[in-house]
């Protein structure tokens, strides 16, 4: 499943083919994806210019000259690629943009769990994928202070309160326990626990996570085509996750990397190092 990190990755890969041009032709192959694309998608999206591409939690927002903002989201499976101009439409090629200059964009998405829609950029805020959402974990708001105030009353492990999105957006499985590990910090812990000076240790650490993770080129666990039209995503190296019974980086503890189940999801972590 794309992370926060591969769909960064993805907005930084569209950006220079995409910010400024107009789209010059626009292909839509099925009527849904995870829900109805809005009628007449195709008709709306031709002949628009793209004003910016930003990134919101997980979903890859595309501002159009029309007030509109064309808005992403990768699902489990979904792709974004730049396809040479040449190639066929390949399996699973459900929406096709071509810009102006002849740049072919593909939206690919094999278990279709993805969705795209229009929403008016003045309502986007209040719009009901976002208003429920806290603040970017890469973002300026996004700091001790407010994680404290958010995890002050949770009476939930610091694992799952991570994985809230109102607490912080975008946030996975993956980088909640690799930021936790990098913190020093138990999946266990009472998130009202963390409230202070371990939220002063955690900020720092999931920033760190993900712009590592960013900076390797996104991260998956499937083969992943990047943005560029590249095979084969960056295998990211992970600290604990997926890594279940071998030494935790740096271990000296011979705490093997432990796997817990908690609120139905896998939480890797060392229970030397996190307390
Ligand atoms: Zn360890």
């Amino acid at each position: 499943m794309p992370e926060l990190p591969e769909v960064e990755t993805v907005v930084r890969g569209l950006r220079p083919h995409l910010e400024g041009r107009s789209l010059a032709r626009v292909t839509v192959r099925r009527r849904d994806l995870r829900t109805a694309f809005p009628r007449d998608l195709a008709t709306r999206l031709t002949g628009r210019r793209i004003e910016w591409l930003a990134r919101r939690a997980k979903y890859i927002l595309v501002a159009l000259d029309d007030g509109n903002v064309l808005v992403v989201h990768l699902g489990m499976s979904g792709r974004m690629l730049v396809a040479s101009p040449a190639a066929a439409a390949a399996p699973h090629d459900h929406v096709e943009f071509e810009t102006d200059q002849g740049v072919r964009i593909v939206y690919n998405d094999p278990r279709r769990f993805g969705l795209m829609t229009l929403v008016d950029q003045r309502r986007l805020e209040r719009h009901r994928l976002f208003r429920g959402l806290g603040p970017e974990p890469l973002g300026n708001v996004f700091n001790a202070v407010a994680l404290s105030a958010a995890l002050r009353h949770k009476r939930t492990p610091i694992k799952s309160a991570l994985l809230d999105q109102r607490v912080v957006a975008g946030l996975g499985n993956i980088y909640v326990c690799e930021a936790l590990f990098r913190a020093g910090i138990s999946p266990r812990r009472l998130a009202a626990s963390v409230a202070g000076v371990r939220a002063e240790r955690l900020v720092p650490a999931i920033r760190a996570v993900l712009e590592e993770a960013i900076a390797a080129g996104g991260s998956s666990l499937k083969d992943y085509r990047q943005s560029t039209g590249e095979l084969g995503y960056f295998q990211h190296r992970f600290a604990v996750y997926d890594r279940a019974g071998s030494p935790c980086p740096g271990c000296t503890c011979k705490v093997a990397v432990r796997r817990i189940v908690q609120a139905g999801r896998s939480t890797f972590y060392c229970a030397h190092r996190q307390r």
